[in-house]
């Protein structure tokens, strides 16, 4: 049972390396930005409750993004792990992962962090503009995306420092060169529960 969170700023490549990681381990990607992004599409509630925030580059509210991740993680596919891409993104949530996976009676293997300098990423992220066209990705809701990645995200690194979990990987490199570093280190966790 491999259960990884990737994280990192926005434009980082999370999404890229968890779909190649968890087809690698044989698991799901959870990522509540594309849950998020196909409850918009599809005109769901939740989705029309998000889109304000994903919109302005705002976390779209805690007891919102619990009770969709709860859902996901009781899902049968996600039995046998999953790779976490955007979730949690604050200590609450953090929180919450912990107690829903202990009531499933498992736990977070790992949190891999994916670090690159933030010039690097204003300019990924707009290059991604062009190609995806998402609604975010304009530089005024970059700007904000980062700051609260900084207030709200980045301390999570040492809560899971701190639980001896976390594992940091240089992101500046080429996709090819850190995909492999992120398999080497995820091959290498001892699964947890
Ligand atoms: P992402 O695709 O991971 O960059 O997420 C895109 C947007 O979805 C974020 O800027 C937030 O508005 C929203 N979002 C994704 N994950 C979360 C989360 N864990 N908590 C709150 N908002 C989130």
């Amino acid at each position: 049972m491999t259960t990884v969170l990737l994280m990192g700023p926005p434009g980082a490549g999370k999404g890229t390396h968890a779909g190649h990681l968890a087809g690698r381990l044989g698991v799901p990607v959870i990522s509540t930005g594309d849950l998020f992004r196909r409850n918009i599409a599809e005109g769901t509630e939740l989705g029309q409750t998000a889109q304000k925030y994903l919109d302005a580059g705002e976390y779209v509210p805690d007891e919102v993004t619990n009770g969709m991740v709860r859902d996901r993680l009781a899902a049968p596919d996600a039995r046998p792990g999953f790779v976490l891409d955007g979730y949690p993104r604050t200590l609450d949530q953090a929180g919450v992962l912990d107690e829903l996976l202990r009531e499933q009676g498992r736990s977070l293997t790992a949190a891999l962090v994916l670090q690159v300098h933030v010039d690097a990423l204003v300019g990924r992220l707009l290059r991604r503009a062009e190609i995806e066209h998402r609604s975010d990705d304009t530089e005024e809701v970059i700007r904000r995306r980062f700051e609260i990645y900084h207030e709200q995200t980045a301390p999570l690194i040492d809560f899971y420092a701190t639980r001896g979990i976390h594992h940091e990987i240089d992101a500046s490199a080429d996709i090819e060169t850190v995909r492999s570093h992120v398999t080497q280190v995820a091959l290498q966790l001892k699964p947890a529960a």
